[in-house]
């Protein structure tokens, strides 16, 4: 196993609900380190963008309206394994099916609103982190 990067969102339903300590402290736990984090405003171009692998399917207006309905907090997560320790850490799509102690189980409200991104492979990582930091703005 190698000492890997994974990019982070945590969604508007976290900051609405003052949640981003609560899942950081789940992260930290977790053994990964937030070596980059900014809260922004998604623009709708930025969201589109995002999110444009699903922009064919039937949720993605409602995914770009969400993201882009309060602050999110973008982060750099920093581990071994960190892609996969992430989504394991994340728990699935749907809080219904989420694991015990997963991000989306204890806080997300419905498979859309669901608390948290990770990206889903290591290449897909680095495009996304691109998209939202400058390599000087990462710390490890
Ligand atoms: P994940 O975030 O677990 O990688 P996907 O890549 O499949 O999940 O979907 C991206 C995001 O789109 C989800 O996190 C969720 O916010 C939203 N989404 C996925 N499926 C649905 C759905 N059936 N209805 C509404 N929103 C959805
Ligand atoms: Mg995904």
């Amino acid at each position: 196993m190698a000492t890997e990067r994974t990019f982070s969102i945590l969604k508007p339903d976290a900051t609405a609900r003052n949640l981003t300590g609560a899942v950081n402290a789940v992260i930290e736990e977790a053994g990964l380190r937030i070596v980059a984090q900014r809260r922004i405003r998604m623009s709708d171009a930025q969201a589109k963008k995002f999110y444009e692998v699903h922009a064919e399917r039937p949720f993605y207006g409602e995914l770009v309206e969400f993201m882009t309905s309060g602050p999110v907090v973008v982060q750099v997560l920093e581990g071994e394994n960190a892609v996969a320790k992430y989504r394991e850490v994340m728990g699935a799509t749907n809080p219904a099916q989420a694991a015990e102690g997963t991000i989306r189980q204890k806080f997300a409200k419905s498979v859309g609103e669901n608390t948290v991104h990770g990206s889903d492979s290591l290449e897909n990582a680095a495009i996304e982190i691109k998209q939202f930091f400058d390599e000087k703005d990462i710390v490890g």
